[in-house]
């Protein structure tokens, strides 16, 4: 749960929400666990921020300051966005996704692929994908969302074991036969 916290706060563009507009974000459920299937939303924080971007109160080189990193990630492993930038209108909009977890780097890692997120999702250890949009253009830069990955280790031995019954009983009774 820290971690999660933790990563809020390192992501490009999630600092600067709570910054400016503080908002309580909650990433686990009541009972204090991590919920698997929420995916928290940051979009309505990232209007009220783009108003503020827009009415001058937040000035424009605090908006676009995605790092140089940032902007290269986005660049090469980037989904390209079909609107354009809330901020320069370019249609150089992209998202690009770091996976936080056990054994990942403090920054996160790069996802390069659907395939790489798949994978975690089957692993017992929890994960979180921030999503961040980044313009390639003038560098605006925001926190999507954040959707937990992974945690399927209980899910898993069931429905492993259901498997294992399944495939048990024609293998018996096919044996019987000879
Ligand atoms: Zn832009």
């Amino acid at each position: 749960m820290a971690t999660r916290k933790f990563a809020v706060a390192l992501m490009p563009g999630g600092l600067r929400s709570p910054r400016h507009n503080p908002t309580t974000v909650s990433l686990v459920t009541k009972r204090g666990r991590p919920s698997r299937d929420a995916t928290i939303d940051f979009r309505m924080m990232r209007r009220a921020y783009l108003a503020r971007v827009h009415v001058g109160d937040v000035p424009r080189h605090d908006a676009c300051d995605a790092s140089v990193d940032l902007v290269f990630a986005a660049q090469h492993h980037g989904v390209q966005r079909r609107s354009a930038c809330p901020v320069c209108s370019h249609h150089e909009l992209r998202t690009v996704t770091y996976l936080f977890g056990p054994r990942l780097p403090k920054a996160g890692k790069c996802i390069t692929s659907g395939r790489q997120l798949h994978e975690v999702d089957l692993r017992p250890e929890h994960f979180t994908a921030y999503a961040v949009e980044v313009c390639l253009s003038c560098r605006w830069n925001h926190l999507l969302s954040a959707t937990p990955y992974g945690g399927r280790r209980r899910h898993n031995r069931r429905r492993a074991r259901s498997q294992v019954a399944k495939n048990r009983q024609p293998l018996t009774a096919s044996a019987a036969h000879h």
